[in-house]
Formats: structure tokens, sequence, C-alpha cells
């Protein structure tokens, strides 16, 4: 029964839904082109990530006529035991973006008539992981892609990786000691090419003695502090204060020195890195302007330059928008290229100098695109119910006031009714702390007005101008999803410098999204949400999200564009693994699982906190026994127990 504030019944229970309901917007006419430009896919996903008829993302790592249905995927996975939270990664997407990035520098070479060539290498702290480090070796062949290590396990990588009496290169950047330099000095006698960048002043006497002793002859770089700022969230990777690097006066010592000891022929290269995701193509070009002069005037003070090294930088448009917005850039790769080449050619043909070979350290993008997320909802928080149907005739003055205040709630009335919300919210506490409200009665106040602010901001959906007060409604309305993850393991720059990454469902796109939510994961760490999402101006606090009760389960979310520094970067906070990880390759008839690695178990990551497995079983074995013999414990229970012991140790560290 239904009553209105004077007590009389209003309509069946049928009826009232469907009256109140009628101030919901049709989804009949949402498309998926709709949702395509509500995450703007083409934006950030272009040439790989789409969506299909049905709804579905899809990825298509050698262009469009070979697009993974990613649903398809998602639901075969299983049967090899690859349940999500699940990292796939596209190997092909990888080749495709060293490709374009060679295609991009040697399309500059022949627009300016760049008498050099072009040499990339891949820094392998973007993403150290072995199928990663070899995809990069294999599709790099075709165009002698070398590597980049910046400490010792990385140089072991690297030498590993490359196959000897190769043309490709191998930069050694980061700090050094002797057993790093020596190892770099000897691999020249297996036939790789390696280049010791000098990074602090006190390397150079380190790296000649070693190389003395040796007799080995080295070709040393120099990595100089530029003036030039990066800028967003690396931008102290270089000027003054930078912790690498050697300043102009410092790289005039390493040449003095070298002149004394006559190696001065052993300095070949000149490097900057100016930081990562360089999001403005003005700094880019003010930083090779500078790294140009100095190449020019060391080759002019004798110098055997032959390599310029443009470091990292080169940024992803995580959110889609070209613009130079710190999750963004306001370049393409062509631009990138044309002004690396066009600027260094200038500066030596003004100098009359001989053009250097270019190398670039690219890592993010060439690595972000090839890997993605996949999670799944695990439930959403409740906000009191947001349809109220009943009232009882007795209720309080002030919840009748309330009840129909919602009733009344029309497009022409919004702002007044969102302020009467509020108000009587707020004295139906204060009559409820004074005892004049019972629980009950408090608790439908808070219903009463969620169910306000949900119809107000669905009537706000179709209004153009949207009033200020009203403006951050949908962000209160906002639920939270649980998403079966780990912020900390699996996307660590979310949380440690809020970085964005394009997040959507992966199905059910051919429906309007009609909820808006933040995402939680299971880590027990207020900190482990995302309350940040993409947008095509600045950032959006909510995500538009399908109800759960509107789509099938389990509701599948996609996080994309994070295949680089996420995966080695993640922690084992709240001791969650290592997610599963699938490799997929396009063949000619779809697509093939190259490899699948599951992910951490709990014994495992018990192993990395320095637990035995075997231990902790002898010990709840002798505790469970003892509870036995104390009659605290059935023999059933005590079985049961035991056997979730052994099942725990064996199982992923996500919820199943
Ligand atoms: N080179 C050096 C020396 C770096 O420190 C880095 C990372 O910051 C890179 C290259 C890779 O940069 P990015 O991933 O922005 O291409």
């Amino acid at each position: 029964m239904h009553y209105n504030q004077f007590g009389v019944d209003l309509c069946s229970s049928q009826q009232q839904n469907t009256t109140d309901k009628s101030y919901l917007q049709s989804n009949n006419s949402w498309t998926v082109a709709d949702s395509a430009k509500l995450y703007n896919v083409e934006g950030w996903g272009e040439p790989y990530f789409g969506i299909n008829k049905a709804g579905n993302v899809t990825v298509s790592p050698q262009g469009k006529d070979r697009a993974i249905d990613l649903l398809e995927l998602i639901e075969v996975l299983p049967e090899r035991n690859l349940k999500p939270p699940l990292l796939i990664r596209f190997p092909d997407i990888l080749g495709d973006r060293l490709a374009r990035l060679h295609e991009c520098m040697e399309r500059a070479i022949s627009r300016y008539s760049y008498g050099g060539q072009y040499r990339g290498v891949f820094p392998i702290k973007c993403n150290q992981n072995r199928h990663i480090v070899e995809a990069v070796v294999h599709y790099g062949e075709a165009y002698q892609f070398g590597l980049e290590a910046g400490s010792k396990p990385e140089l072991i990588i690297a030498l590993a990786s490359l196959t000897s009496q190769t043309d490709r290169l191998l930069l050694c950047n980061g700090y050094k000691d002797r057993e790093y330099i020596e190892t770099a000095l000897l691999a020249t006698k297996l036939g790789h090419q390696p280049i010791i960048i000098i990074e602090q002043l006190q390397e150079l006497a380190l790296v000649m003695a070693i190389a003395s002793e040796l007799n080995i002859e080295p070709i040393l770089g120099v990595r100089a502090k530029l003036d030039t700022k990066g800028i967003g969230r690396w931008g102290d990777s270089t000027g003054d204060r930078a912790k690498f690097g050697l300043s102009v006066g410092e790289i005039l010592q390493v040449v003095q020195r070298l002149k004394e000891i006559d190696k001065l022929d052993c300095l070949q290269l000149l490097h900057f890195h100016i930081g990562s995701q360089i999001s403005a193509i003005k700094v880019i070009k003010n930083a090779i302007r500078e790294a140009s002069q100095i190449y020019v005037q060391l080759v002019k003070l004798g110098v055997n330059m032959q390599y310029l090294d443009v470091g990292g930088g080169l940024a992803v448009d995580y959110d889609g928008s070209k613009t130079n917005f710190k999750a963004s850039k306001n370049y393409n790769m062509q631009n990138y290229a044309n002004d690396i080449v066009a600027q260094v050619k200038d500066a030596c043909e003004r100098a009359e100098v001989s053009v250097p070979t270019l190398v670039s350290e690219s890592g993010r993008a060439i690595a972000a695109h090839q890997s993605l997320l996949v999670f799944n909802v695990l439930g959403t928080s409740t906000k009191l119910s947001l349809d109220v149907c009943s009232l009882k005739a007795d209720a309080p003055l002030i919840l009748r006031n309330f009840w129909s205040t919602y009733q009344e709630i029309e497009p022409t009335n919004l702002q007044e009714s969102y302020h009467d919300a509020i108000g009587f919210k707020q004295e139906a506490l204060s009559l409820f702390n004074l005892g004049y409200l019972s629980l009950s009665d408090r608790a439908l106040a808070e219903e009463l007005y969620w169910a306000c602010c949900h119809k107000i901001s669905v009537m706000l959906e179709s209004c153009e101008d949207i009033p200020e007060d009203l403006s951050n409604l949908s962000e209160i309305m906002a639920a939270t999803y649980y998403i079966n993850l780990s912020i900390f393991q699996s996307v660590p720059d979310a949380w440690a410098i809020e970085q964005l990454f394009p997040i959507l469902p992966l199905h059910h796109l051919d429906r309007k999204p009609t909820a808006r939510g933040i995402l939680a994961d299971i880590t027990c760490d207020s900190d482990g949400k995302i309350d940040r999402f993409i947008n095509r101006k600045e950032t959006k606090n909510i995500l538009e999200l399908h109800s759960l009760d509107d789509v099938s389960s389990p509701y599948y979310l996609g996080m994309f564009l994070v295949g680089s520094y996420q995966e080695i970067m993640g922690n084992l906070h709240n001791l969650f693994g290592e997610t599963n990880v699938v490799e997929v390759k396009v063949t000619s008839s779809g697509y093939r699982i190259e490899s699948a690695i599951e992910g951490d178990n709990v014994a495992q990551v018990l192993e990395q906190v320095k637990y035995d497995s075997q231990d902790l079983l002898a010990t709840m074995n002798r505790r469970t026994e003892a509870a036995l013999q104390n009659q605290n414990i059935t023999l059933s229970e005590a079985q049961k127990l035991w056997q979730n012991f052994v099942t725990t140790f064996d199982s992923y560290t996500y919820l199943s």
C-alpha cells in the first residue's frame, strides 16, 4: 500500500514503479558509436582498439580486417585455467609500434634528405619481462633495433638477448661499478657494440682504467644535462638539479681528460633524456635544438662524434585528447621524427659538420599499447534505494513532506528540490539525534535523500545548462564498483603518480551505461581505488558504467595501454601477486595463444616474504591436532580446515 502525506492509498506497487521511472530516458537509441564516443576509443585506441556491432571491444594488432573480439577471447581462457584478473599482451602490436617508429624516422630522413641513419634502442627498464624483450629483439631485427641497459641485471638481459656479431647498439646507462664496466667492455669480444654512456664525471676514470687493463678501446657517450626542462611528472630528469648527466662544463672536462690520454676518439655519442611522457612538441624541439648545438660544438672541438641519442620521452596519448595535457601529447610520431631530423640537419649544416646517426630510446611509446588488463567487477556499493515506493500513513511529518518533495520533482524545479532534499536530510538527522525519530525513520530519510538525488540527476541528463550547485550530483551519486584487482600490483602508477589509463567495459557497449561509478580494488587500503578517469578535457571523477542489474555476470572491464613500466613496478601489497598473463598472436584464421603464464599462487607470494609453505602447513597441522585433542574442534571441522590450507596454498591470490 502506498500513501500520500494524507494517508490516502496512491497506487499499486507496479503502477508506482512505472510512474516513478517515467523520467528515465529510453536507452533504445544508444549505439556502439555512442559508446566509442563516450570512452573516446578512437582518440587513444586507433588503430588497435575498437567496438564491434555486438558491443564488444575488439583488438586489431594487424589491421582492422583481423579484429579479435575480446569477450570471446576472455571466455575461452578459463578453459586454460586463466581467469581474470588477466594481463593480455599482443606482441603484434609491439612489432607494429617498432615498425611505425622506424618508418616515421625513415620518412623524415628521406623528406629532409638527411645524410645519416636512424638506430632505435629499447630501454629495457620500460618492461624487462623476457617475452617483451625477446619480442623487441625479434620484431626489431629488420630495423637493427638495439637495447639500452640501466643496471647490471639489465645488461645481462641485453647481452643474452642480442645476438652477437650484430650492428644493433647496446647502450649502457645508469650507475656503473667495476663489474658492470668490465662486463660491458668484454662484451665487445663477443661481437657486441656496447657504448658506455658517462652519466657522472667520476665514471670516466674508472672506465678508462678498466679499458686500459683489458686493453679494449671503449666507445663512450656522454649524457648531457640540458637546460631545456621536460614537463609534467618526469620533468625533473634534466636541468641543473637533475640526478643524471653532465653539465656542459663537465662534458668539456671529459673532452679535456680524454685528450690528455690521447683517447678523444673514444667519445662518439651525445645523449640526453629530458623525462618520460613529454606532452608538448615545443619542449622536444627546444631540447633537440640545444643538444644539436652541443653536438656540433663537440665536433668542432675535434671529438670523433658519430651518434646523437635523443633518449626517451615520446609520449602516449592516454586520454586521446591530442593536447599537451600530461596524459596526452600534442604531436604524432611523424611530427616527432620530423622535428628531430630537421633540427639536427639544420644545426649540422649551419656548422658545416657531418650529420650523426640518430638514436632514440623510446620505451613507453613502443610498449604501452601491447598490454591490456582485464578484470571483473565483484559487486557495487549499494546507495540506499534509488526509488522509494512506500510511506506509512502515520510516518512523521518531516518524512511525509520529504516524500512529497520527492514525488513533485520535475525538470522545472530541480535546484529547489535538491536544496529541499538536503534540508530535510539534515533536519531528519537533528531530530534523530534528539530522540524524535526512530532508526527506521532515519533510514527512510536517507533513502528519500538518495531517491531525490537519483531522480534529479537522471532529469539533469537532458538539461543543456546544469546549474553549478547540481554539477557534482553525479559524483555524489556514483556507486563504488569493487574490482578483482590490486592497483598496487597491476597499475602502480595509477596510485603512485595518479597516472591515467583508459578504462571501459569490454562488452554491453551497445547499451547505454546508465550508472556512474568509481573503482575500488580488493586490497585493504583506501588508496586502492581509481576515481579519476580520462576525459576529453582534463579528467572526470566518475566513470560511466552499466548497472549490474542490466548486464550479464561477470561484468568485465578493461584497462588499456598498460604495457610500459606497470608490470615491473607492481608490488605485493596485501600479498596480491602477479596476475595471469596471456600472449595472443593474430593468425590468418583468427588468433592463437602464444603463451600463457599462470599468476602467482598463495604459496609463491608467501615465499616472497620468506614463509615456507611446508613449515606453515606443519605448524597449522600441529595446532589442529592439539585442538582436536582438547576437543575444541571436531574431526570433520579439522578435515575441512586442513583441506582449505592445502587448496589455498595452490590457489590464485585473487578472488575466484
Ligand atoms: N632513456 C632513459 C635514460 C630513461 O631514463 C628513460 C625512462 O625514463 C627512457 C629512455 C625511456 O623513456 P620513455 O619511456 O619515455 O620513452
